[in-house]
């Protein structure tokens, strides 16, 4: 009988450019193909688990065409993994490295407890197009500036990723106990996520056709047309990359050869480097990177906090995005950008709660790109942009949604308004919108006021 390996599937829910199942098979074992669950050391959001819902199905089904099914294990991992062990008669567990401190003990102590017990275990580098520890500035530390660290990259050579080992080949069905994806309660009880679907169904092939179609249509103007919010010129995959869904290296090597793709790539590059930032730099997942931001006197208000969150500030282009974010699960980059900036600067909320709300309503949530989003915004992160540059969301609005495109959508109630009114409709005395929660000019002049002071 063929020896048999379990492969622990976490960030990469992807068959191709998986580099723990090629090694499996590679190694002449046949895969157990396992998932166990919310207990891993990941930090997950509420509509996170949603999207995490659909591509375990859709993982599942793609495994199923080589005879093979998802084993899904509830409860602490390492008891798990040790009870599929002795269950399938498996000689060795496979998996694919992760980088965040807490993912980092989590594996760290799983690796060791199962190898005092005698079994093999192997990981693999397959969710970074260069993994963070080797990587080093010309004075051996961590890069903390963008554009050399995405120069070193440049130099680097990409692994090509690996094709999908199980083709031409048909698996035997491993009689093992397995509860229901169901069981995992990772959809809401209430349908909050309808609208999801409207950015992608979490699918592989859905992931797929996104490549396409940014490769035939959006890359040729992605760099003028990926800030215009009401426009659909990016490529809607941040989801896919961080279910793993599909790999790094795939979409690199997928773009490369591509004369137009150099602006997409460098997006790539900033989510490396917001990985290289959060390994190198743990503390950074709750902490300001820039020490000066430490002991910053943020407000701790329940009501405006609430207001931003339900994109009740009466500044349409936050409202809008806030409003975008809860019904679809994604906001537009640029208005995340707008939206961070509002709630930091003009409101004087830290960015830990702007953070966390992101965190659990963000299809894409990451620890790492949304940590150094948010402390690039707030002025406190690496390279981060400087804090007295202060976001005027109107003249940004006009800037990058000039007739209202994005606004309309997802605020039909300003329809009748045009030109500035639209932007700020408290211009127009007798319209029914609520009113500016703060006075976007002095609330600008406070923070710059705070920053002088601090
Ligand atoms: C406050 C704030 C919070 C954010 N939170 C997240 C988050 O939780 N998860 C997340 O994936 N991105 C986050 N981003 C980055 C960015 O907004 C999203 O990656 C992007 O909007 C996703 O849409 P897309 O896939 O169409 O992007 P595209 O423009 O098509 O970019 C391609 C890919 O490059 C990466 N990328 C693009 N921009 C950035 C960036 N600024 N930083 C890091 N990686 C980037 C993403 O993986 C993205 O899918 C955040 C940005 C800000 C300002």
């Amino acid at each position: 009988m063929k020896k048999k390996a379990l492969v622990w599937f976490r960030r990469d829910l992807r068959l191709e450019d998986n580099e723990a199942l090629f090694a499996c098979i590679a190694d002449g074992l046949e895969p157990i193909p396992v998932w166990l669950g919310l207990q891993d050391g990941s930090k997950t959001g509420s509509a996170f688990k949603v999207g995490l819902h659909y591509s375990l199905m859709d993982l599942d089904a793609q495994l199923k065409e080589f005879g093979l099914s998802l084993i899904f294990c509830q409860g602490n991992c390492l008891k798990s993994l040790i009870s599929l062990i002795q269950e399938s008669n498996a000689c060795a567990v496979y998996w694919n490295r992760r980088y965040s401190a807490s993912e980092i003990d989590c594996d760290k102590n799983i690796m060791e407890s199962l190898r005092l017990q005698g079994i093999e275990v192997k990981s693999f580098a397959s969710q970074l197009l260069v993994e963070p520890m080797f990587l080093r500035n010309q004075s051996h530390q961590p890069y903390k500036v963008f554009t050399p660290f995405y120069k070193a990259i440049l130099g680097k050579n990409i692994p090509t990723p690996k094709p999908n080992p199980l083709h031409g080949k048909t698996f035997q069905p491993t009689a093992i106990n397995s509860i229901a994806l169901d069981d995992f309660n990772l959809l809401p009880s209430i349908p909050w996520h309808k609208e999801f679907f409207s950015v992608t169904n979490f699918t592989r092939t859905d992931a797929l056709n996104k490549i396409a179609s940014l490769k035939q249509h959006k890359l040729e103007d992605y760099s003028g047309m990926r800030d215009i919010p009401g426009h659909d010129g990016t490529s809607l995959l941040s989801w896919a990359l961080r279910l793993g869904v599909i790999g790094v290296k795939e979409l690199w090597h997928a773009l490369e050869p591509d004369s137009h793709s150099s602006v997409y790539l460098r997006q790539l590059v900033w989510r490396e480097f917001s990985w290289h930032l959060l390994f190198h730099f743990p503390k950074t997942a709750t902490e300001p990177l820039n020490e000066r931001f430490k002991a910053w006197p943020y407000l701790k208000d329940k009501h405006l906090l609430k207001s931003w969150q339900q994109g009740k500030t009466g500044v349409p282009i936050v409202d809008a995005g806030m409003r975008q974010l809860w019904k679809t699960g994604y906001m537009h980059n640029r208005v995340r950008m707008i939206c961070a900036s509002y709630l930091t600067k003009n409101l004087n909320i830290s960015w830990v709660d702007g953070e966390k709300w992101f965190y659990d309503t963000l299809i894409d949530a990451d620890e790492a790109n949304n940590v150094m989003g948010w402390q690039w915004v707030a002025g406190c992160g690496a390279d981060a942009a400087p804090y007295f540059r202060i976001f005027n969301p109107v003249l940004q609005s006009m800037k990058f949604d000039p007739e209202g495109a994005y606004l309309l959508k997802w605020l039909p109630e300003l329809a009748g308004l045009k030109g500035k009114a639209l932007h700020q409709p408290w211009l127009q005395p007798d319209f029914n919108y609520p009113k500016p929660l703060v006075c976007l000019d002095t609330s600008r002049k406070m923070a710059l006021q705070l920053y002088q002071n601090g």
